[in-house]
Parts: structure tokens; C-alpha cells; sequence
């Protein structure tokens, strides 16, 4: 059974989602999903402009679900029985009163648990929310650097951050500025802090790690990789005690990023990097 389609670009959202942006600015919202500590910044809760010169390569998808070069949000983007916009970026949660730094992303591939867990579901005749059992999904997917750069952080200790963990990646636009790019919840990391990665390195696995009980909930039933894009609010981080915490980056609308620098599927990219084997040329015997 599918669970629930909700309309939530609805203009008195958009109405209700500008006036709680201007109130929610002013406190911080302590959450159980993709965000660490309470924000030193409210930066954290506002997308920077993505410069027009971007990166020197087009961006490839961090992950192999390529509905986002179709912009099938149903099909890439988390959702809850409640809220089908759940997983994506910007003022999604709590009715519009708890910003996403990032997009969950759903996996393409999986494993089925043999454990069962309750999930909420919507009745599609009544509408009423309901619940039903479903196995835990263990989501596989290979997670990829989205551009060269070098690995900032790898944070291997899931109990440290309500982003389980995750790797933090510095790149660099045309003009030599830095950015990052956050892959969070994963189940493994295969890269080292310091070390370079080309773009389509494969970074980890897709997970379900996360610090608190709450978020590892929302993980076993909605698996998917935080995927999130920013800069340096603070460029040494002294504010902060280390330049790389997330909580120093301001995000940048990461679906907005994918899209507006042309990025291309990792198999595409692929196929690219490994042309055919050029013909031999045949010479005639004579
Ligand atoms: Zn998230």
C-alpha cells in the first residue's frame, strides 16, 4: 500500500512558510532528524545564492537514483505517511516550522530485513492516517563524491552526530572559493580525512546511523543519505572551534545545485570516462 500524497506547494503554505521563516529565524528548533547540535547560525536556516560561474566540472548524483535528473521528487525524495515533502530541503518539517539543510535521498537498492516495524501509512480510500508492518529495509547504495575535492571529515563514530556517519567533502568554484558537500547516515565510509577524491570516487554505503533513538526510527523506516551542499559561514571557524563543523556551513538549495550545474547520472559519467575501444583498422591483404 502507498502511503499518502499530499499537495504541499499550496499558496497558503507558501504564505504560512514565509511568516514562520521570519519567526523561526529568531530561536532555534532543536530536531531528532538530519541536523547535529542546536545551530550557532542563522545562516544554517537560509540557502545561499549559488554563484553563476559554478563549479569547473558539471556535478554527477551523489547516489545511482537518477529521478532527480527527472525531477521526480516522489520517487527521490523522502516521504512520511504525514508529509510527503519530508525529505526535501528547506522549511518541509513540522508543518513548516523546521528547516532542512538537505534532501534525503532515497535508496535504489536494498536489502529486506526479516524484522517488521510499525510505519504510518495513509488509508488511500479514507485518507486517515493508519500504520501497518513492513520489514526494515538495509538500503545499499553506493554513495559518490559529487565533484573532485578532498575529504575534510570523516566522522566514523555514529553516536557523535545526529548525522550518523557522514563525510564532509571541500571543493572549490571556478574561482578558486571553497565549498562542501555532506553525504550523512551512512553505514560505511571508504575514504580518509585529508585524502584527494576524484568526482565519482565512491565514498561509502548508504546507512541508517544517526546519534538519537528518534532519527534512527525515522532511518529504519524511510532509509536514504542526507545529501547537503554549503559554504563556510565563518572562513577559519574560529566561531565555531573547528572550520569543518556542519555548523558552520550555510546550505545552498542542493536540488537547485544538482540542476542548475548540469549534473549527470553516475552511469552516464561512467560511460563517458570509459569510451568504446577505438576500431582497429583493417587493412586489406594483398
Ligand atoms: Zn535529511
Amino acid at each position: 500500500m502507498f502511503c499518502g500524497i499530499f499537495s504541499f506547494l499550496s499558496s497558503e503554505f507558501c504564505v504560512l512558510r514565509s511568516v514562520l521563516c521570519v519567526l523561526c529565524s529568531a530561536f532555534w528548533v532543536l530536531s531528532s532528524g538530519c541536523t547535529t547540535s542546536p545551530k550557532v547560525s542563522s545562516l544554517n536556516q537560509v540557502f545561499a545564492s549559488l554563484p553563476s560561474s559554478g563549479p569547473r566540472q558539471s556535478p554527477i548524483l551523489p547516489t545511482d537514483n537518477e529521478q532527480i535528473l527527472r525531477g521526480n521528487i516522489g520517487q527521490y525524495a523522502v516521504r512520511t505517511a504525514a508529509n510527503e515533502s519530508y525529505g526535501m530541503p528547506g522549511w518541509s518539517r513540522n508543518n513548516g516550522t523546521r528547516f532542512h539543510e538537505g534532501v534525503d535521498i532515497q535508496p535504489v537498492s536494498w536489502t529486506e530485513s526479516k524484522y517488521k516495524m510499525k510505519v504510518a501509512c495513509k488509508d488511500p480510500v479514507t485518507g486517515r492516517l493508519t500504520s501497518r508492518l513492513q520489514n526494515v529495509r538495509i538500503p545499499k547504495d553506493r554513495i559518490y563524491a559529487v565533484l573532485d575535492g578532498i575529504v575534510v571529515i570523516t566522522s566514523t563514530n555514529p553516536a557523535r552526530s545526529g548525522y550518523g556517519k557522514y563525510v564532509m567533502i571541500e571543493h572549490a568554484w571556478s574561482d578558486g572559493t571553497p565549498f562542501l558537500t555532506l553525504y550523512a547516515h551512512l553505514s560505511s565510509i571508504h575514504v580518509k580525512e585529508g585524502q584527494s577524491v576524484s568526482q565519482g570516487a565512491l565514498i561509502g554505503i548508504m546507512g541508517q546511523t544517526a546519534k538519537d533513538a528518534a532519527s534512527r526510527e525515522y532511518l529504519r523506516a524511510n532509509p536514504h543519505m542526507h545529501f547537503e551542499v554549503g559554504r563556510l559561514i565563518d572562513p577559519d571557524g574560529s566561531s565555531f572551534g573547528n572550520k569543518y563543523d556542519p555548523r558552520n556551513m550555510q546550505p545552498f538549495q542542493p536540488i537547485d545545485f544538482l540542476e542548475r550545474y548540469n549534473s549527470i547520472s553516475h552511469r552516464e559519467w561512467a560511460a563517458k570516462k570509459s569510451p568504446r575501444a577505438p576500431m582497429l583498422a583493417t587493412v586489406a591483404a594483398h
